[in-house]
């Protein structure tokens, strides 16, 4: 009873926890968030926990989370990354409330622009990109204003309204906001509110060839769904005076933005845009890539939902951005598939052993438990007879002391099955042992010795005759260096710290019942990993994907 109390108290809330029981005390009677992705890649791992937080916080508090798809560039997105997105929030196991696109909004935003003209707010500037930004002055010193900033309203009304229907090419004008040229936070020296660019848009078609920069339709878009709590990334603290200065001018519903640190891992690269580069460059196979960190990717290799969510959940929410180590994911994924995970047994570096008082032919099925975490799994059974692979690390023939796995002479338990003894060591001409010969112990079968000697070491196996082959994938970071950008050591670029062995692929004997195994179904391969089909398997050509080693044993060996 007092530690559940206890267990309680310690859980204390979390700084947007608090933000949101303030506002509920000061009479906000709704928590209503919003997921804003752009549709211009995948999402990755810090999507991932933007999305546990945004819709994490809606239920905690009863409200809803819309999907709002930032797609107000129509040159980078494409529905191809929409129907991605969607398809990993789902997988997270989360719903949205509506499903919205800020391309929903261009007519409201557009006519919203007009008020601001009239308004004196807003105007045409006919300077070029980068006349605009020379002119935008530095932190030291103020900007010069433009020499159309001060156009009649009707003239703005009318060059904008023109803007619209195509008479301009790319570049030839802007809309920007009329605040204040030396203002010391330089988002505030006019900004942008909307450029030319003539593009088909996934969603709008030929309709606008004027697109709203992310400054003046996010904080609308907000607005027009009444998001109560807009939550964002620390890189746009600067912009949030923006965001409340739109809404103010145009005396629409008031949404507050508030920022939490983003997500940056070692030994990862993180941002859409690099991500992107990735693929283009064909370092990785494609989006979905296992060694790459996006959701897509994730799946693939084997991790759970679950997982994902138990990382977002141990990472927290900062107020200052950090790094996180990769072991910690690492980490939740294993926890998760230790529970769910089918344990099978499988051989990836094989030995042989032949079993010499095991009658030819033989055949004898041995029950297996499914999983020692779920008795509700149950058992299957595993084909021994007279050939074996074994690991050809579970024999030594010089071993040291503390050895309990296969030696000269000695006696090792073969996993569900009997006890072996090493009886004499093959070798080819040049010395490399290819098979060693053992006896088992026909009374051990059941989990003693026939006369109660004591055997230490366990080890996994397959029947010879009865395995099949598979290719099977090691993966390990994409990354040599923490920091992919790395130039600590005279690096030029992030290709330079690539790691040449993210990926090993090699063969591995596997117990037949890992034959039906459905893509992305969760094993254990006993003592050896966490592994999963992948989507290139087939009935013919197994190939399995090391989601997680069972130790966090890389990051010890790399340091
Ligand atoms: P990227 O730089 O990877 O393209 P982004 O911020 O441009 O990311 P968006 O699609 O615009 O990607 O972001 C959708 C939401 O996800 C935003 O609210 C953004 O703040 C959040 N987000 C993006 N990256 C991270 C991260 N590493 N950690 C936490 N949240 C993130
Ligand atoms: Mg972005």
């Amino acid at each position: 009873m007092t530690t559940e109390t206890n267990e309680v108290k310690e859980k204390s809330l979390n700084f947007l926890e608090e933000i949101i029981e303030e506002s509920m005390a000061k009479g906000e009677k709704r928590v209503q968030t919003r997921f804003p992705p752009e549709p211009n890649g995948y999402l990755h791992i810090g999507h991932a926990k933007s999305i546990c937080i945004n819709f994490g916080l809606a239920k905690k508090y009863g409200g809803l989370c819309n999907l709002r798809f930032d797609d107000t560039n129509p040159v980078k997105e494409d529905v191809e990354y929409v129907d991605s997105i969607k398809r990993d929030i789902k997988w997270l196991g989360f719903d949205w409330a509506v499903e919205r696109y800020a391309s929903d909004y261009f007519d409201q935003l557009y006519d919203w622009a007009v008020l601001l003209i009239k308004k004196g707010l807003a105007y045409v500037d006919d300077q070029t990109q980068e006349q605009i930004r020379e002119n935008r002055g530095t932190v030291s010193e103020p900007g010069k204003p433009s020499p159309w900033r001060d156009r009649s309203v009707e003239e703005n009304l009318d060059l904008f309204e023109r803007m619209r229907t195509g008479e301009f090419e790319d570049g030839a004008k802007v809309l920007r906001a009329k605040i204040d040229m030396a203002h010391p936070n330089m988002l505030f020296r006019d900004p942008i509110m909307y450029r030319i660019i003539h593009a088909e848009h996934h969603r709008t078609g030929n309709k606008w060839c004027i697109y709203p920069m992310y400054d003046y339709a996010h904080g609308q878009s907000d607005s027009i769904e009444q998001i109560t709590h807009s939550i964002c990334t620390l890189e746009f603290d600067v912009h949030r005076p923006l965001y409340d200065w739109f809404i103010e001018a145009l005396e629409i519903y008031p949404s507050h933005q508030y920022e939490f640190a983003r997500l940056n891992l070692t030994y990862t690269m993180m941002s859409k845009r690099n991500l992107l580069k990735l693929v283009k460059e064909g370092v990785v196979m494609g989006w979905d890539d296992p060694r790459m960190p996006t959701i897509y990717a994730l799946r693939r290799k084997g991790y759970t939902p679950a997982s994902v969510r138990a990382f977002a959940e141990m990472v927290g929410v900062a107020k200052r951005d950090n790094v996180i180590d990769l072991g910690k994911m690492e980490f939740c994924v294993r926890e998760d598939l230790n529970k769910v995970a089918e344990r099978r047994m499988a051989v990836l570096n094989p030995i042989k052993v032949v079993i010499t008082n095991w009658e030819e032919g033989k055949v004898e099925m041995r029950k297996a438990v499914n999983n020692p975490e779920n008795e509700a799994a149950g058992m299957r059974e595993v084909p021994m007879s007279k050939v074996l692979y074994i690991e050809r690390d579970d024999f030594m023939e010089n071993p040291p002391k503390k050895y309990f796995r296969l030696q000269p002479g000695g006696e090792v338990r073969l996993r569900y099955s009997y006890l072996i003894k090493c009886e004499e060591v093959i070798k080819d001409e040049e010395g490399n042992i290819v098979e060693l010969r053992c006896t088992y112990d026909p009374l051990s079968g059941e989990g003693s010795s026939s006369d109660g000697r004591r055997v230490k070491g366990v080890i996994h196996w397959v029947s010879a005759e009865h395995a099949v082959e598979a290719e099977i994938r090691l993966f390990s970071p994409l990354f040599k260096t923490e920091d992919p950008f790395d130039t600590s050591e005279g690096q030029t670029s992030w290709e330079e710290n690539l790691n040449p062995e993210s990926l090993v692929v090699t063969k591995g004997y596997l117990e037949p019942a890992l034959k039906s195994a459905e893509v992305g179904a969760p094993f254990q391969f006993e003592r050896v990993g966490y592994f999963c089909a992948d989507t290139d398997s087939t009935a013919d050509h197994l190939v399995f994907n090391r989601t997680v080693t069972l130790k966090d044993s890389w990051a010890k060996i790399n340091k």
